[in-house]
């Protein structure tokens, strides 16, 4: 195989060579228990500290708002499980949308089989959420609203801050599944009026299993997992040392670099969907053109299946992906691209491109002389594109 192409960072990321060089030290030299006395632990003590102020700092918030979990499906099981407990008295209502990721959307499946109601809005063409329809939705005995930041297959980011504000109003809790955005796009909990928001390290090229929750001061939350008193009784469990220090390190790097990572991998971003939309026919961009996630780029590719191409692409180095890592593996097309009206058949020949800004413009040159040659060739072998043919010549 000749060179790797990763075109899947919306699935996971490399880790930063600065991140592991910041976690090193804590697997064998520094290696004590932050919760313990001795002087000895004192250097994990304040490393753990240290990121907990440098990811409190990065959204607005204060450093005992931040609670370390092992990453950011255990953040958005936190969030909705536990305050649908700590609110049942006030009601057992609760409001989402159709396009979140599995880590919400089975937690609210599982929360409405333990007798919560749960409204699934529906989003736009490009897979926003109106504002109006989330005020529309709230009810008397509404606890909690959760809409995600941005979204993990189409790339669309969502109007937070409006949400934020009609939550505010309603004084229904409001929580942000930041998972995608976090380190990518700015994001600040007051601005916004988030009381909860998930994010995760190894999106933001920090290790995997680490993640956090923040929580509003004031909000009532159950604690989840329980033992210890460590992250203020909260969340119990020896802290994860480097994993925590590789998540601060991450968040520091991507807090310094936002902008220009941005503005790199928006223009390569967009140099990749001109391209495609201009060389291969029948193709079609799903999302949002304004607003997106810098380094999202979700097509449609008509008369072909996702995975034929997924395979084409793999022979030749390029991992990319046709929805999210959760769902690929069942033949069920994305709830993302049905929720924005794509038809079944179509749902099914979709391919995302997530880069970063170690991706090059030769690396896309690459994949998109790739992606012709295969789309020719698997729409040559495809009955349905024939009968099209015939039928438009
Ligand atoms: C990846 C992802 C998650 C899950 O995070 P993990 O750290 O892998 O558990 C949750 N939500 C969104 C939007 C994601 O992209």
């Amino acid at each position: 195989m000749e060179q790797l192409i990763y075109l899947d960072n919306a699935a996971t990321t490399a880790v930063a060579p600065e991140v592991l060089e910041a976690m090193l030290p804590f697997f064998c030299e520094h290696y004590g228990n932050p919760s313990a006395i001795y002087s000895f632990a004192s250097e994990s003590k304040a490393a753990v500290d240290k990121a907990r102020t440098v990811i409190a700092n990065a959204i607005g918030a204060k450093n005992e708002e931040i609670y370390f979990t092992a990453g950011g499906s255990e953040s958005d099981n936190w969030a909705l499980k536990a305050t649908a407990e700590a609110y049942a008295s006030k009601g057992k209502h609760i409001i989402t949308t159709k396009i979140e990721h599995h880590a919400i959307l089975h937690t609210a499946q599982w929360l409405e089989q333990n007798g919560y109601e749960v409204t699934y809005l529906d989003v736009d063409a490009d897979g926003r959420v109106n504002p109006a329809d989330v005020e529309a939705a709230i009810r008397p005995d509404t606890i909690l609203i959760s809409v995600m930041a941005a979204n993990n297959e189409i790339g669309t980011i969502e109007p937070l801050k409006e949400i934020g504000a009609i939550a505010k109003a309603h004084s229904v809790l409001f929580h942000t599944d930041a998972v995608q955005a976090f380190g990518h796009i700015p994001l600040d909990v007051d601005e916004m009026g988030i009381d909860m928001l998930s994010a995760s390290g190894h999106k933001i090229n920090g290790p995997k299993g680490i993640g956090f929750l923040y929580i509003r001061r004031g909000v009532k939350i159950r604690n989840f997992v329980h033992g210890g008193a460590q992250e203020r009784n909260r969340r119990a469990g020896t802290h994860n040392v480097p994993g925590i220090v590789g998540m601060g390190k991450a968040t520091e790097l991507a807090i310094a670099n936002m902008k220009e990572t941005a503005e790199y991998e928006t223009q390569l971003r967009d140099y990749l969907i001109s391209r495609v939309l201009e060389e291969i026919p029948h193709a079609v961009l799903h999302g949002s053109k304004e607003y997106r996630l810098p380094n999202n780029a979700n097509f449609g590719f008509r008369f072909i299946e996702g995975e034929s191409m997924l395979i084409l692409l793999d022979q030749n180095g390029i991992c990319a992906s046709s929805g999210s890592a959760c769902t690929s593996g069942s033949l069920d097309p994305s709830h993302v691209l049905l929720a924005i009206g794509i038809p079944h058949e179509r749902a099914h020949g979709s391919l995302r491109i997530t880069i970063s800004r170690e991706t090059t413009r030769e690396q896309i040159d690459f994949t998109i002389e790739n992606l012709k040659k295969i789309i020719v060739r698997l729409r040559s072998m495809s009955p349905l594109y024939e009968d099209y043919v015939k039928k438009n010549a």
